[in-house]
């Protein structure tokens, strides 16, 4: 019985996921120079924000962070998150710092009203923080019913998914493909071969990961590597650049 009920919930994942694929679409036309990566942090957990964006700044390059204003300082499932003085300093860094909602709300789970709401109270929370409001969003849990991708596009340039796959020709704005990072400890290959088609095709590779340390969790990666992605790409001839830079237009 548990077995059935986990796989219909599975299945109704997957069609919610087909669903926020082709719905509500901003198709934009994606003219890159160059190829080009750009690495997302999830959650602000405290080690991403110090080793992390330390790692990306030692390559020369700066990331995104998603950021909940309602979970900063505190300690989730995936480890301490930074607090607003490390916010601060990683935003001063030149690293881009986006919106992830206040609360990491489940947005299947709320109204239009309800999501709007989330993400408009962590955009003042931000802004309070850093004089600036966040460019871009990173649904939470990857999890984009169409009200929020509506929503996300009312207010932010675009929106970053967890479906995999390579940006390129003309992309959805309001649902940006990501690659886990983790997935480098299991099979470095495979990205080196997302990194390869990225220079073939000169497409956009976006990465997604959460904390970064020797010993990661389920979600993570090690700093090893995160250097080995970020030192590929550069080597490969690609621009590292935050998501919201690369979707700002020349
Ligand atoms: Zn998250």
């Amino acid at each position: 019985m548990m077995r059935a009920m986990a796989m219909l919930d599975r299945l109704r994942r997957r069609w919610r996921g087909e669903l926020a694929k082709r719905g509500a679409r901003v198709p934009a036309p994606l003219a890159l120079d160059r190829p080009t990566l750009s690495v997302t942090f999830d959650d602000f957990l405290a080690t991403a924000a110090e080793t992390g964006a330390a790692v990306l700044e030692a390559a020369g390059v700066r990331g995104s962070f998603y950021v909940n204003g309602g979970t900063i300082g505190g300690r989730g499932e995936l480890g301490p998150s930074g607090d607003a003085a490390l916010l601060r300093a990683v935003h001063a860094a030149g690293h881009e710092i986006g919106c992830h909602s206040f609360s990491h709300a489940d947005l299947f789970r709320l109204d239009a009203a309800g999501i709007g709401a989330e993400m408009d109270r962590n955009a003042a929370w931000l802004e309070a923080q850093l004089g600036e409001r966040p460019r871009s969003f990173a649904y939470p849990y990857g999890r984009a019913p169409l009200r929020a991708k509506r929503a996300a596009m009312a207010r932010y340039r675009a929106a970053r998914s967890v479906q995999p796959g390579l940006n390129e020709g003309e992309i959805d704005l309001a649902y940006i493909r990501a690659v886990p990072l983790e997935s480098v400890r299991r099979d470095r290959e495979l990205l080196a071969r997302f990194v390869e088609e990225a220079v073939r095709r000169r497409a956009w590779l976006v990465l997604y990961t959460h904390d970064v340390q020797p010993d990661p969790g389920p979600y993570g990666v090690t700093p090893a590597d995160l250097d080995w992605v970020v030192r590929a790409a550069l080597a490969a001839g690609c621009a590292v650049r935050p998501l919201g830079e690369v979707v700002a237009g020349p």
